[in-house]
């Protein structure tokens, strides 16, 4: 892992290749970037006395240089108040609504002692009284009950996540509305109940989650088809969404 006075210069030359990019006839201002440890995933770019001052989140530190790439032309052109570019936008969202990413945000938050506030209740479902029922009605009340948690944002891409090393499982704040059928929110946590059920396997060096022994459990929910259905569905808002923002 590079240290972060080591990075600091690479990523200095990130944001002076965005900055020739978008703004090619100004003068190159002197660029100070710096990793900052902010309570979650945070960044900020200013213009002071002539000089760029850079602050990223220490979350960040290990994100490959695409990543730094992409942040570096959105910071950028949000300084020259110019339109950032779908792309770049795409590659940034994928890796800071990354299950990973979400997780290192909420323990750094957890660590520099800001109130937690999400919960298993939300506005209109609470995971609790889905998980005993699915619980009972799945798993005959076999599984043990993990920590459950609404998302703090609304991730489309990704509905619901298991993490076994905390032993917790968050379900999209996108699915806590009456839009949503209270079925296919408890059919999202029977899902990531399925993990607790069968672990992740090591097969040829990697990870495998979705192991054919958890593929033909969940085929065996009764509104196994009617889910993807609705997955397809929520699939379609969120292109659909897109297109309409782009
Ligand atoms: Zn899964």
């Amino acid at each position: 892992m590079p240290t972060s006075s080591e990075m600091q210069p690479q990523l200095a030359l990130l944001y002076r290749e965005a900055l020739h990019t978008l703004a090619p006839t100004r003068l190159a201002p002197e660029i100070d970037v710096r990793l900052y440890p902010y309570a979650g995933i945070h960044h900020t770019i200013r213009l002071r006395q002539g000089r760029i001052y850079v602050r990223i989140s220490d979350i960040f530190r290990d994100a490959p240089t695409g990543i730094h790439h992409a942040l570096a032309f959105i910071l950028v052109a949000k300084l020259l108040r110019k339109k950032v570019s779908d792309a770049h936008n795409r590659t940034y969202r994928d890796y800071a609504c990354s299950p990973e990413s979400l997780r290192a945000s909420d323990l750094a938050r957890r660590r520099r002692g800001r109130k937690i506030i999400t919960s298993a209740k939300g506005h209109t479902y609470n995971l609790d009284t889905m998980f005993t029922r699915v619980n009972r009605e799945m798993f005959d009340s076999a599984i043990e009950k993990p920590t459950l948690s609404w998302s703090r944002t609304r991730t489309r891409r990704i509905l619901g996540h298991h993490d076994a090393a905390y032993e917790t499982i968050v379900i999209s704040k996108t699915l806590d509305s009456p839009d949503v059928p209270r079925w296919f929110v408890e059919y999202i946590l029977f899902h990531e109940m399925l993990h607790i059920k069968h672990p992740a396997r090591i097969v040829g060096g990697r990870r495998l989650y979705h192991t054919r022994t958890f593929r033909t459990e969940e085929a065996r929910h009764p509104r196994y088809k009617e889910a993807q259905d609705w997955l397809e569905h929520v699939a379609r808002t969120r292109r659909t969404q897109k297109a309409r923002a782009a």
